[in-house]
């Protein structure tokens, strides 16, 4: 068994600081957490002190694209590299956000299966997966590869990263079924276009109709999988809502209808609004993007202050991918910078995020039972939430008991007898 002792101690539940907690840890799982004071060691165990580091649960992103690289037409169409070399720096990217601190991520698409079972086997490092595959959507969707001169996506070479597109309700429920096939955790789909997708598909723009969402939602509880909707304005947000996603992913336009937000707050509805993804889209993306962006900025920030108001759980996603991989926590430090206080801020990133993504049973919070996955930090992120960006201060970055930044002193053994 191992023992951390001395930490100021964030448990991932918005409580109260801990001060001079002890953590014992046996095997991938948490044994004891509490004050030092009060807790007995077993004299078997390695003894670590941290004092004067702060300990927290180790770090979730609700929504990240591990293996996307570039917004252009020939990285998103898997072009530009040998699929070899796409595959290689998408491991490195697992790699680099784990040592980022995340020990949890949710993929909005296009990782297959075999990333999650790599890093399940322990043939690489990576966080915790949670994999949606490939996005679904109508015809003319987000999930309809075109390029802008019409010409559809003219092959797929991968099994395992199936066309998102489907029709109709029996069409959707097929798709679920296929989905799923493929190692789908979660149902991603799309029930408007973004500030990304075509001209003439824009956020406010619907995809799908609600009895093809109601069958989407359906089809997946019954194989036991929630559901994750990007869904910006319009009646395509209200309709995902309505239609019982488990999250909204970007909600950019929900202040427009504040009695969405009552109604997510009594479904359990989780709130991804993505910041990050719409700062770079606003300084360098093409220029009906940059409009799109700059558009829904002030107006997305005051969805968030609404939500969290109403009751409804705001949990970080990067929408990382085309622009950026490794400095998750900047999403963090957004939702800071738009208004939630630090220790709200570090809730939404661990206790809440891990609800939001089905595996708040095992982390999200330090508690007995729990998987050890933690990090610890030189620096107080409830004085300055940037400190989670900054990996120098990463002191150590545990999964399942198992360290993969460790640059703690070396533990102490116990006096025996
Ligand atoms: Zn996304």
């Amino acid at each position: 068994m191992k023992a951390l002792v001395g930490a100021d101690l964030i448990d991932g539940t918005g409580g109260p600081v801990l001060k001079d907690a002890a953590v014992l840890i046996d095997g991938d799982r948490l044994k004891a957490v509490g004050p030092r004071a009060a807790m007995d060691l077993p004299p078997s165990a390695d003894v670590v002190d941290v004092s004067g580091l702060t300990l927290l649960p180790g770090l979730i992103d609700c929504h990240d694209h591990l293996a996307s690289k570039g917004y252009d037409l020939a990285s998103r169409w898997g072009l530009a590299e040998p699929v070899s070399l796409q595959h290689l720096r998408t491991a490195k990217v697992l790699e680099q956000t784990l040592a980022a601190g995340y020990t949890c991520v949710r993929d909005g698409g296009w990782l297959d299966s075999g990333f999650k079972q790599a890093v399940e086997a322990g043939l690489y490092p990576g966080p915790r997966l949670v994999i949606s595959v490939s996005i679904i959507s109508p015809t003319g969707g987000l999930g309809d590869h075109v390029c802008l001169a019409g010409h559809q996506r003219p092959w797929r070479d991968d099994p395992l990263l199936p066309s998102g597109v489907a029709n109709g309700v029996d069409g959707v429920r097929a798709k679920v079924r296929e989905m799923a096939r493929v190692g789908a955790d979660v149902i991603k789909f799309a029930t408007t276009g973004g500030a990304s997708s075509r001209r003439g598909h824009g956020p406010k723009d619907v995809a799908f109709g609600p009895d093809e969402v109601k069958a989407l939602v359906e089809e997946a509880r019954a194989l036991g999988r929630k559901t994750m909707c990007h869904a910006l304005g319009g009646p395509g947000l209200r309709m995902a809502i309505e239609g019982g996603a488990g999250s909204i992913e970007h909600g950019c336009y929900l202040a427009d209808e504040p009695d969405l937000l009552k109604m997510m707050a009594d479904m359990g509805t989780f709130f991804v609004p993505t910041f990050e993804i719409y700062e770079f889209h606003s300084t360098i993306s093409a220029p009906h993007i940059v409009e799109r962006s700059k558009t829904l900025m002030r107006v997305h920030q005051e969805s968030m202050h609404l939500a969290l108001t109403a009751g409804v759980k705001v949990v970080p996603g990067t929408d990382a991918g085309g622009y950026v991989h490794g400095d998750n926590a900047r999403e963090i430090e957004l939702l800071v910078e738009r208004g939630m206080s630090n220790m709200q801020a570090l809730q939404a990133a661990t206790g809440w995020a891990a609800e939001c993504v089905g595996l708040d049973e095992d982390i999200g919070t330090l508690a007995p039972g729990k998987l050890a996955d933690l990090i610890i930090l030189d620096g107080d992120p409830l004085g300055d939430i940037g400190v989670l960006r900054d990996q120098s201060r990463l002191k150590l970055v545990m999964k399942g008991g198992e360290a993969f930044v460790d640059n703690l002193p070396s533990a102490v053994p116990q006096p025996v007898g």
